[in-house]
Formats: structure tokens, C-alpha cells, sequence
């Protein structure tokens, strides 16, 4: 037994507490997601025993490699960028897709979903931050690709995701964390039919407490669960 892991968890939870009472939030307005992209299933097995249910992965397979041997309680969020042909694999096993951040993308996410007579939530993935080298809409097409998303019966759009830039120092994160809020306060303020906007999933290992302090609803930590990550050099 990897005792680490649910000590992790322990000190997570504890610092996402005292982040929400830093700013006068609720406790339970902060949802956790134990983000166990290339971890092994028993490190997953041990958060689950712990009495995690929020899973993120970033790879279709993966996921649903994991789906298939995990218990059917998990809500698994899709977190990485999203293939259109890989859509039909995922529709029916993800709680939540993070990372929608085309209109194509929402499109065959609806095909999918009509065909299997389900709907879909999904976030809007925004790349605030303006990064070359990440996914995501720009702030400026945020909004009118929600408008757009909203069209499609069977995708439901809660909320809003960004993935801030990789800083030493979690403060410099916090303009792009403010204005994925405003952003958000915007659409809300649009009342755009079959839009809920309710969800804002910002802040990772390295910055999930000034993610919280500006809104998040989730966070999604994946090193500070289940340690480092290595990948293969293939
Ligand atoms: C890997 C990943 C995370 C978790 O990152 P950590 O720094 O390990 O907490 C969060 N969000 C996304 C989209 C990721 O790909």
C-alpha cells in the first residue's frame, strides 16, 4: 500500500479548505479532481479507498482503459485535447468534458451524443493566458463560441476551463484566473438558452490556491496526489 497517496490527499483537502476560508468560500464550492493521467491503476485504486471519486486522464485510451476496470461510481473528466474521431469512444463514460475549444469539436460531440440519446456536459477550454503552444479558444472567442455551442440540443455547457501558463511563482497566475472569471461572469450575465454556467475548472498543483481564491469550482492536481509523473522517452 502506497500510503503517500492518501497522505497527499489528506494535505490537498486540507489546503483546499483553508483556501476557502482565506476567501470566505464554502469548503464544498471546491471540487477536487485526482488528475491520474499515466499512474497505474492501483494509485488510482488507492485514491478511490480514500474516497475519491473525481478522476481527470488526458488520453481517450487511457480513460477508457480505466473506466472499464474502476468502479462505476467514478465520474471521469476528459482533460486533454480531444480528438473528433476519438469523441464516439468517450460520450457515454465522461461526467465532464474540460477541454472543448472548437465548434467542430462541440459538433461531433453532439452527433455522438444523438446517436446514444444522452447529453453531454462539457467546459469551454479558453487559453486566457494566450500560449503558443496550448489548446484552447482565445478570450476574445470565448463567448461567441459559447453562443454557438448553446445551439446544440444534446451538449451542455457548465462552465469554463484554462490551463495557466507553467510559473514558479502561483501569483503571476492569478490576472489570467481573474479573467476566466470574468469571462464567465459575462456569459452568465448573456443568459444564453441551454447555457449553466456553473462550473470554472482552473488550478493545478503549483497554483491551485490562488485558482481558488479567484473562483475555481474545480481543481485538477495531479503531482501533488500521486507524486511526479514519468513518461516514456518513446
Ligand atoms: C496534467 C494536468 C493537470 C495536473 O497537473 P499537475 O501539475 O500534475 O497537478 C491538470 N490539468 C490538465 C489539463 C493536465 O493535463
Amino acid at each position: 500500500m502506497d500510503m503517500e497517496i492518501k497522505e497527499n490527499l489528506n494535505m490537498v483537502e486540507t489546503r483546499i479548505r483553508d483556501a476557502c476560508s482565506s476567501c470566505g468560500r464554502a469548503a464544498d464550492e471546491v471540487k477536487l479532481i485526482a488528475v491520474s493521467k499515466t499512474k497505474p491503476v492501483s494509485a488510482l485504486e488507492e485514491a478511490y479507498d480514500y474516497g475519491c471519486r473525481d478522476f481527470g486522464e488526458n488520453k481517450v485510451q487511457e480513460l477508457v482503459d480505466k473506466y472499464e476496470v474502476m468502479p462505476k461510481d467514478i465520474r471521469w473528466h476528459m482533460i486533454g485535447h480531444l480528438q473528433r474521431n476519438k469523441v464516439k469512444y468517450i460520450v457515454d463514460k465522461v461526467f465532464l468534458i474540460h477541454s472543448v475549444d472548437s465548434l467542430r469539436l462541440a459538433q461531433e460531440i453532439e452527433k455522438e451524443a444523438a446517436k446514444k440519446d444522452i447529453n453531454v456536459n462539457i467546459l469551454v477550454e479558453v487559453n486566457v493566458a494566450g500560449e503558443e503552444s496550448k489548446f484552447g479558444t482565445t478570450a476574445g472567442e470565448a463567448v461567441s463560441l459559447v453562443e454557438q455551442i448553446a445551439k446544440l440540443p444534446h451538449v451542455r455547457v457548465r462552465g469554463l476551463m484554462t490551463i495557466a501558463p507553467y510559473v514558479e511563482d502561483p501569483e503571476e497566475n492569478r490576472r489570467y484566473f481573474a479573467k476566466l472569471k470574468q469571462i464567465y461572469v459575462d456569459i452568465i450575465h448573456k443568459n444564453i438558452d441551454n447555457v449553466f454556467m456553473e462550473e470554472l475548472s482552473m488550478g493545478m498543483t503549483g497554483d491551485y490556491e490562488v485558482a481558488i481564491t479567484e473562483g475555481a469550482t474545480y481543481v485538477r492536481v495531479g503531482t501533488g496526489i500521486f507524486g511526479e509523473r514519468e513518461y516514456a522517452l518513446i
